[in-house]
């Protein structure tokens, strides 16, 4: 069996192109959605994820300010920022890039976001909505893994989905999203005894762990759908997710490539919180 691709550039296409449409509607009537971009330091990788999100913004007709600030950057000052951020009507959504600086607490500074301006969906009060089921942000990789699943037409009711994973912006939300479409969820982690005979049960698997090839052919149940979240660089120095593309494609019934899965699809999921920001006003 091969698997059929779900393609996240593709889908990104699509959903931006809406974006796009619905940006354009708000700016006739005098909106501009805007997201404000905080980055802290020189994190290469941080510098590369700042600029792809300030692109996509640009393609789309939003509004982004990227605020570029030395590592040496005071927690007091980053909290001032934000505070003047979230008091600034021409921004909808306000991102601070992570990791920060360790003399800055990560915390305190996605606490003293507005939850109303909180498109990456790491607020407590955006956890809290997702987990008892109230309109919030979501934390847009889980949200872009749900439309993937939502462009397949999968019914996750009564499925088996297993996500192997629990960290607060992926495998935790990612986990608490397909319990709400009624699947029978299992998340997995570094103390799980046996993965793969959790992944075996599972319809669907979600890996979000950051190693290359935690999932393989043989944890995987015959047409099972295979979202990869993972970004790791093989020997190569290419990037690569935590699957074993080659030979889990052959056994999956769907599968997300790395790149090109959901990496372009975290960024498009941004956009739509960002432009539902602005349209909540
Ligand atoms: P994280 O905070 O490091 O969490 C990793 C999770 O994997 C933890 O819960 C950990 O368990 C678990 N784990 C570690 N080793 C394991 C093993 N051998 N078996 C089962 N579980 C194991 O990472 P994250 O932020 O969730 O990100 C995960 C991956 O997704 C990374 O590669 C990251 O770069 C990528 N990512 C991609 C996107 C995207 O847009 N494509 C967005 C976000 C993240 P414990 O909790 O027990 O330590």
């Amino acid at each position: 069996m091969t698997a059929q691709l779900i393609d996240g550039n593709a889908l990104s296409k699509q959903l931006r192109a809406d974006v796009a449409r619905r940006a354009a509607a708000l700016r006739a009537r005098g909106i501009t959605p805007g997201l404000a971009v905080v980055l802290v330091g020189e994190n290469p990788a941080s510098q590369v994820y700042v600029r792809n999100k300030v692109k996509a913004c640009e393609d789309s007709g939003l509004h982004s300010v990227l605020e570029k600030y030395p590592a040496t950057l005071s927690e007091a000052d980053l909290l001032a920022r934000v505070d003047a951020l979230n008091k600034d009507p021409a921004i909808h959504g306000i991102l601070v890039q992570l990791p920060l600086p360790a003399h800055i607490d990560a915390h305190k500074v996605i606490e003293a976001i507005s939850p109303a301006k909180d498109v990456d969906g790491f607020h407590v009060a955006s956890a809290g909505a997702l987990m008892v089921g109230q309109p919030g942000f979501w934390p847009c990789t889980p949200y872009g893994c749900m439309k993937m699943l939502e462009s397949i037409h999968y019914d996750l009711k009564g499925k088996h989905a297993v996500v192997i994973g629990r960290s607060n912006i992926v495998g935790k939300p990612m986990a608490l999203m397909l319990l709400q479409k009624n699947a029978t969820v299992t998340i997995c982690h570094s103390a799980t005894k046996d993965l793969k005979a959790m992944t075996l049960q599972a319809d669907v698997i979600v890996a979000a762990v950051g190693k290359r090839n935690v999932l393989t052919a043989d944890m995987v149940k015959p047409g099972a759908v295979v979202l990869d979240v993972g970004m790791n660089r093989n020997d190569e120095g290419k990037l690569c997710g935590d699957v074993d593309f080659d030979g889990v494609k052959e056994v999956a019934g769907y599968i997300t490539p790395v790149p090109g899965g959901v990496g372009p699809m975290t960024i498009t999921m941004l956009l739509v919180n960002t432009l539902e920001a602005a349209e909540r006003g």
